[in-house]
């Protein structure tokens, strides 16, 4: 494992100036997916990729791919970036951080005359946030198969329906001429701030991500009867909201039972007919587990699936629970994360195994390439947030573990 750092002062001034385009009043940033402001800092990302030297080519879905020539033109790219697009209220670093970091990397391997053995590609993806066009992760989600690129850019605004992100795209000047992925990646890499309090809390600079959480949405509905709240004597009554409560209560213990990693939520309630006086005759409610580990993402569906029945069975009611979604877990490659362990390692920084719990363009990639990610700590664990904040030690310390990640797969694994 090499052991070479980066320019952190370099780092932290791309990052500002980036920030400029879509700056808020609150120190955050509004940069919605194919507007104009995502255009220019597009345009910026690619005359900063020009002077380092890298030929820029740019697909059909809008992604960016800036490559900087290897030894050995034949073997497939070692890629490392993110997005550039943020949410209405979102920060500095989310998305942009990523991208940036792989730009340093190029950078600072300019700066030591450093030739690879593989290319060494940039990448920023195309509507990662999802906000301004649903869902999310698009510009990664077509390149790996997940959707097609027709539906991609027949994606609608949310807010403007006559617009689609296919014209919106044109209109900025990133409908690009390159056809969507179908080739190969040696390795893709993403740095990107946790979004957690994890590291923050533990004082680490740095976090060796082994995988994202997989995901199970559920909708319940409990139905039980209407009647009236004063002539329905207590034992008599088949109050809906009184099992929807006890359900509630077990899927919040649920969450618990398999801590630290699981994540049980209910953040969606509806009460019918919702009047002061009427005993509640139906309740609709949803259900939001993530875990790692699908094996227990199974155990705490069976779990759910029980506590129903008996929470129903015990207040006279029926009940319906439906699995809506389902997003397996995905395990990064196990070469590429013990990759960026040794990095930190060789660069002696404190760091520990970390699980994301949100979705990132690396979870597509993965599909279709070995994949990994490497986080650092924001402040407050706060991410879409116009407050979003990180320590320039810190993003300089995943942004040197990147390089020496990058490094070994572009020379050692190449030259194998
Ligand atoms: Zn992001």
């Amino acid at each position: 494992m090499r052991n070479l750092t980066v320019n952190g002062e370099r780092l932290w001034a791309s990052l500002m100036e980036l920030a400029q385009i879509g700056a808020t009043e609150k120190g955050g940033v509004c940069r919605l997916a194919a507007s104009d402001l995502d255009g220019e800092a597009r345009r910026l990302f690619i005359r900063w990729c020009e002077e380092a030297g890298c030929t820029v080519t740019i697909d059909h879905i809008g992604n960016i791919f800036a490559r900087r020539p290897g030894r050995n033109p034949e073997l497939a790219p070692v890629m490392a970036g993110s997005h550039l697009d943020t949410q209405p209220t979102g920060g500095r670093f989310d998305g942009a951080y990523g991208v940036m970091a792989g730009l340093e990397v190029v950078r600072t391997l300019n700066d030591l005359a450093y030739e690879t053995e593989a290319p060494v590609e940039i990448v920023a993806w195309t509507n990662e946030e999802g906000s301004r066009f649903s869902p999310a992760m698009v510009g990664s989600g077509v390149f790996a198969g997940v959707f097609t690129l027709d539906a991609a850019l027949a994606t609608r605004d949310n807010n403007a329906p006559a617009l689609t992100l296919g014209s919106e795209l044109e209109r900025i000047g990133f409908a690009g001429k390159a056809s969507v992925g179908g080739r190969k990646v040696g390795a893709y890499f993403e740095a990107h701030i946790e979004q957690g309090p994890i590291l923050e809390a533990a004082g680490l600079p740095v976090g060796i991500v082994t995988g994202a959480q997989g995901q199970r949405w559920y909708e319940i509905t409990v139905t039980g009867q209407e009647a009236h709240a004063g002539p329905t004597p207590m034992p008599r009554r088949r109050d809906a909201l009184v099992g929807a409560a006890r359900m509630i209560d077990e899927v919040n213990k649920i969450g618990h039972a398999y801590a630290p990693y699981a994540c049980a939520t209910v953040g969606f309630v509806q009460v019918s007919p919702n009047s002061r006086n009427t005993i509640p005759g139906r309740v609709f409610f949803t259900v939001d587990f993530r875990h790692p580990q699908d094996d227990v993402l199974s155990a705490m569906d069976r779990e759910l699936r029980a506590a129903c029945a008996a929470a129903a069975a015990t207040q006279n009611l029926e009940v319906a629970v439906e699995e809506f979604w389902r997003f397996p877990p995905t395990p990064f490659d196990p070469e590429l994360v013990g990759a960026v362990r040794e990095a930190a390692q060789a660069q002696g920084y404190t760091h520990q195994d970390i699980i994301s719990g949100a979705g990132h363009d690396a979870v597509y990639m993965a599909r279709v390439a070995p994949s990994a990610m490497i986080f650092v700590p924001c402040v407050g664990g706060i991410s879409h947030n116009e407050i979003e904040d990180a320590k320039p030690e810190d993003l300089t310390a995943g942004c040197a573990v990147l390089l020496n990640a990058v490094l070994e797969s572009a020379d050692g694994d190449a030259v194998k």
